[in-house]
């Protein structure tokens, strides 16, 4: 089997509104064109994984079948126009909760499953987020990192100051991958 690349996405702020904690279904709003910048990535021959911290469920403000209802609403708008979401991967963990683990980003554990699962190939892959600990495991595994502009919270570390590069959205973040192939 041929490795593919993917887009590493990150979910709350990237794909759909970061409603500061998406306890359901309900709240599940896909940003502006993000659906139709996934289908693109798809056509192009693209795995789109969405890897996600989920600190809420460890917090105690969502459950992991609120978690898992919120993702399969996700994954039902976004093909309803057309997108194919490949893995929807989580962290459910908070480290002054419920210790410290693996697979919260910019921890490695999730990326490294989606790689293994889907036959990934991570240096041609881009890692897309709101936030920095979205794109940092880029370095480690070998792919480009963008920031988007669509999310409600920052970072201590300003992003461009870290090397990454910065674009407005998902469906900016999709053309300059798609342009670099
Ligand atoms: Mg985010
Ligand atoms: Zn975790």
């Amino acid at each position: 089997m041929s490795l593919k690349p993917a887009l590493f996405l990150d979910r709350d702020g990237t794909l759909i509104v970061d409603t500061d904690f998406v306890r359901g279904p309900e709240a599940v709003v896909p940003l502006p064109g993000a659906a139709e910048a996934v289908a693109r990535a798809n056509a192009a021959g693209w795995y789109a994984v969405v890897i996600t911290n989920q600190s809420g469920i460890a917090r105690g403000i969502l459950t992991e079948d609120d978690y898992q209802a919120v993702a399969r609403e996700v994954e039902r708008q976004f093909a309803a126009r057309g997108a194919r979401l490949d893995l929807q991967l989580h962290c459910p963990h908070f480290p002054a909760i419920s210790g410290p683990c693996e697979c919260r980003k910019p921890g490695l554990k999730l990326y490294r499953q989606a790689v293994a699962q889907l036959g990934i190939d991570p240096l041609q892959s881009w890692f897309i987020g709101d936030r920095l600990r979205d794109l940092v495991p880029a370095r480690a595994l070998g792919g480009r990192g963008l920031h988007v502009l669509t999310g409600t919270r920052t970072d201590d570390t300003p992003i461009t100051e870290a090397g990454f590069e910065q674009v407005a959205d998902l469906p900016a973040a999709v053309a300059r991958a798609l342009k670099a192939r």
